[in-house]
């Protein structure tokens, strides 16, 4: 057998056209669209190519974009001012702070200090809690993006085993709620699972299999259960290649379906950021 590949570019098209036609629609009934304020501090070459993405996307989808540069020697102090400044400014929709942060700073700190209506990354407290309540409005975008992955496949998540391997903020723990939510049997496996030896146990009996680890090879193929999905989030640069977290050739052997690294979450990842601008805009609208 031969996994069916899950393409993010795929299903970010069809989500990217419902978008399009939506922010028309705020033209004429608003006059006007979403912004989206992406914050950079200094320069970086790991977050330039997520940044032309997300201009590119942005403008196919009429979403205005705003960069603000702030000087590499910026303190902490510096960033939460401008923050602030923007969740006081009327025109800005969305707010996101680029990743990773000079040295000097904090970036834990930062998902704080975002007013929770502009948070578009979903990584507010309030944003992460309601992921919690299964009634989040704006949720983590890479999470959310693993999780339509698995819903394109139109399985009944249902009483699945559901396993889900790394335990972050904005993925592993996001996704084992959104699994959850729709009645997944979901484990979360972590640093403590390798430690003792069990990562392949779990993941030996996974129907649902998501991995955000960011270690290539960590997943054998061989544990694949036959007839699994499988979203791998990790990239890794190997040589001059970039490869997941999961060995994909013999893993596509045994899963039905399974996403390509690159390929796979991370066209779908820009996508869910702009429509958790989309849901911002409208619920400073009261829509
Ligand atoms: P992270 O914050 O470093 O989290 C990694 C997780 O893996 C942690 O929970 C860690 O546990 C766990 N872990 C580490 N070694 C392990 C092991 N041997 N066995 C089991 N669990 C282990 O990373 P992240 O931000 O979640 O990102 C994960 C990966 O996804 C990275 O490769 C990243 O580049 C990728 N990513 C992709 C996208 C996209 O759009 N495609 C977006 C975001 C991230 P401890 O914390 O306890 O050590």
């Amino acid at each position: 057998m031969s996994a069916a590949l899950l393409e993010g570019k795929t299903i970010a098209a069809k989500i990217k056209e419902d978008l399009a036609k939506e922010v028309g629609r705020f033209k004429s009934k608003y006059n006007a669209v979403p912004t989206l304020a992406n914050i950079q501090v200094g320069e970086n070459s790991a977050s330039a190519v997520y940044l032309k993405s997300q201009m590119r996307v942005a403008e196919k989808l009429g979403i205005e974009f705003q960069l603000h540069n702030l000087k590499e020697d910026s303190t902490q102090e510096d960033l939460i001012k401008y923050i602030d400044k923007l969740n006081d400014d009327q025109k800005v929709n969305g707010i996101l702070v680029q990743m990773p942060l000079p040295k000097q700073m904090n970036p834990k700190d930062i998902p704080r200090h975002i007013s929770p209506l502009k948070d578009v990354e979903g990584m507010h407290p309030e944003n992460l809690g309601e992921v919690l309540s299964g009634k989040a409005r704006i949720a983590p975008c890479t999470a959310m993006a693993a999780f339509e992955l698995i819903r394109s496949t139109n399985i009944d998540l249902r009483g699945k085993e559901a396993v889900v391997v790394g335990h972050s903020e904005i993925v592993g723990k996001p996704v084992s709620l959104l699994l959850l939510d729709k009645f997944a049997t979901v484990t979360t496996c972590h640093i403590g699972t390798g430690e003792r030896g069990l990562l392949s146990d779990h993941v030996k009996r996974a129907e649902i299999l998501v991995v955000a680890v960011g270690k290539a090879g960590l997943i054998k193929g061989e544990w694949i259960k036959k007839g699994a999905v499988v979203v791998d989030v990790g990239i890794n640069r190997v040589g001059d290649k970039l490869v997941g977290d999961v060995e994909f050739d013999e893993a596509s052997k045994r899963a039905a379906y399974i996403t390509p690294v690159p390929g796979g979450v991370g066209p779908l990842t820009v996508t869910m950021l702009m429509r958790n601008v989309v849901e911002a805009f409208k619920a400073q609208k009261g829509a």
